[in-house]
């Protein structure tokens, strides 16, 4: 099934045709999420289980840990997602990003056109596992060198942050609505994401994928504005950068003619 109205060139409609003639007949995108936010909700129940009687500088788990997340999503996406790197695992992370999920969406669609097409933008479950996994040794060492409240709220922080990351991507590709619009932080990222998403933009801006702090840190934002600004930015287009080879559109702008997405402007 395709989008019946939409501005999308026809090269991205026949990639998008292309990419759903590919996935298996028994993919059903609810079953997907809903895999994903199972392990996530029992792996929280383990974790919350075994902590007790935390002391006020424990918590201060949470916040450094959201920031070390919110770097590495960064990385991440600077670094591999936009990389052909040789190493076989980083390179398929490559391939499924920059040649498949930006293929199939592009600033002049990033609609999803039904659940079946959640499959381009969820990461596949064993991801979560894998990342639950890498976060075991650093959350060992914290509770060896502070306590084991700290290795627990780490784990807590980490895979939070994995459920926040495909919620938030999820936003971005889903229909324009009024949640999507109006929700701070969500309206933010949904732009954001928006402007990632265009092509001549995609490798050097709008590398966050939650919220733009390390975007706005590394430089590395399309907006041109202090770190609150760019958090609770929502669609503005007032502080985009001049200094790009283009600029970006916004989510949810329609000409009066309809179903045409218009180009920002700075
Ligand atoms: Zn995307
Ligand atoms: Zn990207």
């Amino acid at each position: 099934m395709e989008l019946a109205q939409s501005p999308m060139s026809d090269r991205q409609r026949s990639y998008r045709a292309q990419y759903r003639e590919r996935i298996a007949g028994w993919y059903n995108g609810w079953l997907h999420v809903l895999v994903i936010y199972a392990i996530g909700a029992a792996a929280l129940y383990i974790y919350v289980s075994n902590i007790a009687d935390v002391v006020w500088w424990e918590w201060l788990a949470i916040p450094l840990v959201f920031l070390a997340c919110n770097f590495f999503e960064w990385f991440l996406h600077r670094h591999v997602m936009h990389r052909p790197l040789r190493f076989p695992g980083l390179r398929a992370i490559y391939t499924r990003h920059t040649l498949m999920h930006h293929q199939f969406f592009t600033d002049s669609e990033m609609r999803f056109a039904d659940s079946h097409d959640w499959r381009v933008t969820f990461f596949p479950p064993y991801a979560l596992v894998t990342f639950i996994l890498m976060s075991i040794p650093g959350a060992l060492v914290a509770a060896w060198l502070l306590s084991p409240n700290v290795g627990w709220l780490v784990m807590c922080t980490t895979t939070s942050m994995y459920m926040i990351y495909e919620f938030m991507h999820f936003c971005c590709h889903v229909e324009e609505n009024a949640f999507v619009r109006w929700c701070p932080l969500v309206n933010t990222n949904r732009r954001h994401h928006t402007a990632h998403h265009d092509q001549s933009l995609m490798m050097e801006r709008n590398m966050n994928l939650t919220f733009p702090i390390a975007d706005w840190l590394m430089g590395t934002s399309d907006l041109d504005r202090g770190l609150i600004g760019t958090l609770f930015n929502g669609y503005g287009t007032r502080h985009i950068r001049k200094d790009m080879r283009k600029t970006s559109r916004t989510p949810g702008r329609k000409t009066a003619s309809g179903g045409k997405v218009a180009g920002a402007t700075a």
